[in-house]
């Protein structure tokens, strides 16, 4: 198979990349390096079924592909918030140019949407034939909304052109290669308490989210990709809940750090709970996730405290 990744040198993209690789798939990374990196995949450059490609979807692209994982997107609140117009055009103009190269090359194509389509929810866990409570005017709709318009495109054109689509909505993923800088939650909390820092816990922590390790996100990927008569849109990611305090507590545990919880104000539109239902996800794909939070958050701490060491050496 000849597999395009956008978003390939992303943190999920580029374990995606490795597997497919690894598989004996040939792929092409296609990353702008907005919020992805060239060190992301700097280990897979001498894979000779490997090509990277510099480019920005929101220009048309013609290539020679069997199948399409569009992940390119900003994906976390402090990065897609950065500039929101050039997020709504990577979902919306993107995505178009990515179905109209899918149309062209008679390709399959997978879209990467988000538990955030469900906004703040108030069906609680959320199962997919929830149409979710979104702020379409808050400083989150860039992503929400372009998120949203991204999946009413994706049917659009299987309904009217008879594309082979696949919607995922990935929860709150985390592992190696998230960046320390972006903002996120299990980002953040590692950092701080590997620099002894205080934890920025936002509000009292009593928001709750279910965190999903990279491995079992990328296999998810996969596996919806690859099966038969389903278009989704399918929940992937991991059904365990844990306040935002409690996650906290477990990292500085886990640490042993000498950190100091202190809380800061609630970000505009923070979801209060989320939690996916991932019935569906089982029931069709035969998928959910195997690797527990203590074990990918050790994983995840190491790769952090890797990070520090050589950022240190290079000094
Ligand atoms: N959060 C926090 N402290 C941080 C970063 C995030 O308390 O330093 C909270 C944030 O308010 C949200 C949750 O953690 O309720 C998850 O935030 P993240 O940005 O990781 O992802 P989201 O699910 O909001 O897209």
């Amino acid at each position: 198979m000849h597999i395009l990744v956008t978003g390939g040198a992303g943190f999920i993209g580029s374990h995606l990349c490795k597997s497919l690789i690894e598989k004996g798939n040939n792929v092409i990374c296609l990353d702008n390096y907005l919020t992805g990196s060239k060190e992301n995949i700097s280990h897979l450059k001498d894979s000779k079924n490997f090509k990277v490609l510099e480019h920005d979807i929101i220009n048309p692209i013609t290539l020679e592909i069997d199948q399409i994982y569009n992940l390119a997107c900003p994906a976390s609140p402090v990065y897609y918030q950065n500039d929101p117009i050039r997020t709504i055009h990577t979902n919306v103009i993107g995505i178009t140019n990515m179905l109209e190269l899918a149309k062209l090359k008679k390709a399959r194509i997978l879209q990467a949407s988000t538990s955030e389509i469900y906004g703040d929810p108030e069906v609680h866990p959320q199962t997919e034939n929830y149409w979710g409570n979104v702020n379409p005017i808050g400083i989150r709709s860039c992503y929400d909304e372009g998120k949203r318009v991204a999946e009413s495109l994706m049917l659009d054109y299987h309904r009217q052109y008879q594309v082979d689509i696949k919607i995922v909505r990935i929860f709150n993923t985390y592992g190696p290669k998230m960046s320390p800088t972006d903002g996120r939650v299990v980002s953040n909390f590692i950092m701080q308490t590997l620099l002894n820092q205080e934890i920025t816990v936002y509000g009292e922590g009593r928001q709750t989210r279910s965190f999903c390790y990279v491995s079992d996100l990328v296999e998810g990927l996969q596996s919806m990709m690859n099966i038969e008569n389903f278009q989704g849109p399918v929940n992937l990611g991991n059904p365990t809940e844990y306040t935002i305090l409690n996650l906290a507590k477990k990292i500085i545990h886990l640490t042993g750090s000498k950190s100091k919880i202190g809380y800061k104000p609630l970000p505009v539109d923070d979801p209060n709970r989320r939690q996916p239902n991932i019935s569906l996800a089982k029931q069709k794909l035969s998928w959910f996730p195997r690797v527990d939070i203590d074990e990918g958050l050790n994983k995840t701490i190491q790769y952090f405290s890797n990070l520090m060491v050589k950022e240190k050496m290079q000094k």
